[in-house]
């Protein structure tokens, strides 16, 4: 907000840092900031102006927004090709002009390419505000481009005191919800609304009446298969993980299930180390085989035997 302020914003922002963040929150109130008519002295958007009306009305014409159509698709060439036109146009309102890219991860490779023109040859007085998870993933030659700016995880009393503002009703696992999004504020808020902790708490009671023999391997799999492979098998794989800690340093605060630690325990038990290790090693074979495996089902049944099948032979 300072650098608004200062019109030090350069050519092109990239802000990075985990999902859950509040990036695009961020991309959005920069382009609020550099848009509207009567700053105020912080470098906040006034939210009353004109600019500031047209913006929240999504009908700015100095402001476009590039985004999938699609949660989860990509971003296709001619979204990109409108961003060399629109940066050519002189701005209506003198201020400038936006293009906010969220995420830029989602181009397609010929979309990155034609952004890395746009990049090359600034038009105008146009400020590119691109977010990215994953910014490795993205073209060195656009990372290179850009001022890359990596948001920090937020853990500290402020992001606790917002989380509990935000809940719209609390339960027992609250505490460890921040911790458990590694800071990610409204990851955390998702998880809770989503009610993610009891639906990982009863994943580990599947678990553990496995153990206690009350359905097949195969039963479990095709369960699990139903309620989503690719959830199901990383929650596992973060199970995995979490006993690998136990056995290892038994250090609570870097689980990945801080709130199931009895349960895990009764599972550390009963399981050694060598056969987690080489357990984790092929979790991540399964994980990299369930993207492009046709049948998800027969994978769960494959890794939930083997995690069974321990028990016999050791
Ligand atoms: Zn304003």
């Amino acid at each position: 907000m300072q650098r608004v302020s200062q019109q030090r914003l350069p050519h092109a922002l990239l802000l990075t840092g985990a999902a859950g963040l509040g990036k695009r929150h961020l991309a959005s109130s920069l382009s609020h900031s550099l848009l509207c008519e009567s700053r105020q002295g912080s470098g906040v958007a006034c939210g009353q102006c004109r600019s500031c009306q047209l913006l929240a009305a999504g009908s700015h014409p100095d402001y476009l927004l590039v985004e999938p159509e699609e949660e989860g698709k990509g971003i296709g060439i001619a979204p990109v090709r409108e961003i060399s036109e629109f940066q050519s146009l002189s701005s209506h309102t003198g201020r400038g002009r936006v293009v906010q890219i969220e995420p830029v991860d989602a181009l397609t490779m010929n979309a990155a390419n034609a952004l890395l023109k746009t990049l090359e040859e600034p038009v105008g007085q146009t400020t590119l505000i691109l977010t990215s998870d994953r910014p490795m993933s993205l073209l060195p030659t656009i990372r290179s481009r850009c001022q890359q700016v990596t948001l920090a995880p937020a853990l500290d009393d402020e992001s606790n005191v917002w989380l509990k503002k935000e809940l719209q009703h609390t339960d027992k696992y609250d505490k460890h919800l921040l911790g458990m999004s590694g800071g990610a504020p409204l990851k955390a808020l998702r998880w809770a609304e989503s009610g993610e902790m009891s639906w990982r708490e009863e994943r580990c009671r599947d678990l553990l009446a496995l153990e206690g023999d009350e359905f097949s391997a195969v039963t479990l799999a095709q369960r699990w298969y139903e309620m989503g492979s690719e959830r199901t098998v990383s929650w596992f794989y973060g199970v995995v993980l979490d006993l690998l800690r136990m056995k290892q340093i038994s250090q609570a605060s870097a689980l990945t299930n801080p709130h199931l630690q009895s349960q895990l325990h009764r599972l550390a038990d009963r399981v050694d180390l060598e056969f987690l290790q080489r357990l984790g090693e092929r979790m991540q074979e399964w994980m990299r085989a369930l993207r492009s495996q046709t049948n998800q089902q027969l994978l769960l049944e494959e890794m939930l035997l083997a995690w069974q099948q321990r028990r016999v032979g050791g």
